[in-house]
């Protein structure tokens, strides 16, 4: 039998690979994680974390306002970006610690250099060391794709926007996807005048079709400047800032122009051609439900593989692959209901089918929706309002997708998961008594659907 330096080797220490590497080394395997940037990955150095900290400052400004309506004087205010981004730092620098800690005590050797694949068995480090094992996993994220045009150059992507010496004034943001909506929107609340220019109908394709109106509306009011079929041909520097062009031939101004145009599988120059790993038309790996490449070998969770750029997606991936290859127990990850939530203010929430897809699917679907101005927002002045929408297969009775877009979004879909996943029914949603008073027990009482599509 061959001998190998490990057991495991990982490449890339962030949410599918550090889970991996802990999890495999916990069932005894020898495991070794080589990371190129930083331990942690996108999600906690320049993801999730980061952003959602944003997210949290971005809040305050709305809540000063809305502090009047309830007897508050608050006194100027005012905010400094350089204080934000160290706290942020010092904050991302903790995790980081924490998360290689986590590795060492699981007996995870961790190696900080890139890693390239020579082999079915063999990787080179970057000091050109070859280290083998008797199993690969790519766990090696991806990365901001940018469009090529004139001056693209001048743009910056999520990977820089944290670090800023300084919070521009102007900002233009391109893109329409979750990236380009949850930073126009904190970067409008933190006092840049934001302008997102997205080549599409609407924003946020894919989602469903009434979140995505409402909370383009929703965004407009706090203050992003929303411009769609705004398709950018140029980008330049000029005495007043940066310069965009756009295809009608409108030139935007700003101090910044970020791009969110989404990202790319970190496969190249990884060496996977040598031991013969199949991409996908987007440079993504392919895996088999276990995430096993047609190297049997080779294996590639995460957003390296294309399937759902999520960090829940990704660690979970990477439990399974640990559990079925060293815990010898069959365990898959299951994709079919992903609940996600975008953190714009006002938060959007989402989980199972939009209601495009469940008429396409099913003969007969009734709508539950409503919508409303939740209780703080009428002292606050504030004339935001709460959407809920409930879809269900009347046949079946099964609820098929949930969407809500309001404060905690994020937190109730992340609640609602847990009965879709099980295949709940209307009526068990129904049963279900409600915690008063909440917004979140709106959805629980919803009496009478709004349409019956019947086909
Ligand atoms: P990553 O976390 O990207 O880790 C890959 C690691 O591999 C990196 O550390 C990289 O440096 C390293 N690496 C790459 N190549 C090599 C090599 N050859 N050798 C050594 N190391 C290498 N998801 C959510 O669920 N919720 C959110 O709110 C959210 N917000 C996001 C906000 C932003 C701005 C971005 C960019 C992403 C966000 N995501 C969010 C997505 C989430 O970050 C990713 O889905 C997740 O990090 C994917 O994990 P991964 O393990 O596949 O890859
Ligand atoms: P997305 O795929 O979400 O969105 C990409 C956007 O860029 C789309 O609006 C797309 O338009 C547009 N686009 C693509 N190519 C071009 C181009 N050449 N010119 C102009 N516009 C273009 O990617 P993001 O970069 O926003 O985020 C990457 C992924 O990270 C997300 O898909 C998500 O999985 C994850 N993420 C998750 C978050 C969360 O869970 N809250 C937060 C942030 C990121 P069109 O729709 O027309 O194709």
């Amino acid at each position: 039998m061959a001998s190998y330096d490990y057991d495991l080797f990982v490449i890339g220490a962030g949410s599918g690979g550090v889970r991996a590497a802990r999890i495999s080394a916990g069932y005894g395997a020898r495991v070794a994680v080589a990371e190129e940037f930083r331990v942690g990955g996108t999600c906690v150095i320049r993801g999730c974390v980061p952003k959602k900290l944003l997210v949290y400052a971005s809040r305050f400004a709305g809540e000063f306002a809305d502090a009047a309506g309830f007897g508050w004087t608050v006194g100027e205010s005012t905010f400094n970006w350089s204080a934000l981004r160290d706290a942020k730092e010092k904050e991302i620098t903790r995790l980081e610690g924490a998360y290689g800690g986590n590795l060492d005590r699981s007996g995870v050797e961790i190696l900080r250099t890139r890693a390239e694949v020579t082999g079915p068995n063999s990787v080179r480090l970057s000091d050109g060391r070859v280290v083998t094992a008797e199993r690969i996993l790519i766990a090696t994220g991806a990365r901001p794709f940018l469009p090529v045009l004139p001056g693209i150059e001048l743009a910056i992507t999520s990977n820089e926007i944290f670090d800023l010496p300084d919070l521009p004034e102007r900002v233009i943001v391109v893109g329409g996807g979750y990236i380009a909506v949850e930073f126009a929107s904190l970067l409008a609340g933190l006092g840049a005048r934001t302008t997102l220019l997205y080549r599409g109908e609407q924003i946020l394709r894919g989602f469903d079709s009434d979140l995505r109106d409402k909370l383009a509306v929703a965004l407009s009011r706090r203050g992003v400047e929303i411009c769609t079929h705004a398709d950018v041909t140029a980008i330049a520097r000029d005495a007043d800032g940066l310069s965009v062009t756009l295809g009608d031939g409108a030139i935007l101004q700003a101090d910044a122009v970020l791009y969110a145009t989404g990202r790319i599988p970190n496969t190249a120059g990884l060496g996977l051609d040598t031991a013969g790993v199949a991409l996908d038309a987007t440079g993504a790996v392919k895996v088999n439900a276990a995430s096993q490449t047609n190297v049997p070998s080779i294996y590639a969770v995460g957003d390296v593989t294309n399937r759902a750029q999520l960090t829940p997606v990704a660690i979970r991936e990477g439990h399974a692959f640990a559990d079925t290859v060293f815990g010898k127990r069959d365990s898959l990850a299951d994709h079919s209901m992903i609940p996600t939530a975008v953190f714009t203010t006002p938060e959007l929430g989402t989980v199972g089918l939009t209601e495009a897809e469940a008429l396409a699917a099913f003969k007969a679907v009734d709508v539950y929706k409503t919508e409303f101005r939740p209780m703080r927002n009428i002292l606050a002045g504030r004339d935001e309002r709460t959407f809920m929408k409930v879809l269900v297969d009347a046949a079946s009775d099964r609820v098929l997708g949930v969407h809500i877009l309001g404060e905690g979004a994020g937190e109730m879909i992340q609640l609602v998961g847990i009965p879709l996943t099980m295949g709940a029914t209307k009526r068990d949603f129904d049963r279900t008594m409600a915690v008063h008073p909440t917004a979140a027990e709106e959805l629980v009482t919803l009496r009478t659907p709004s349409e019956r599509h019947r086909s």
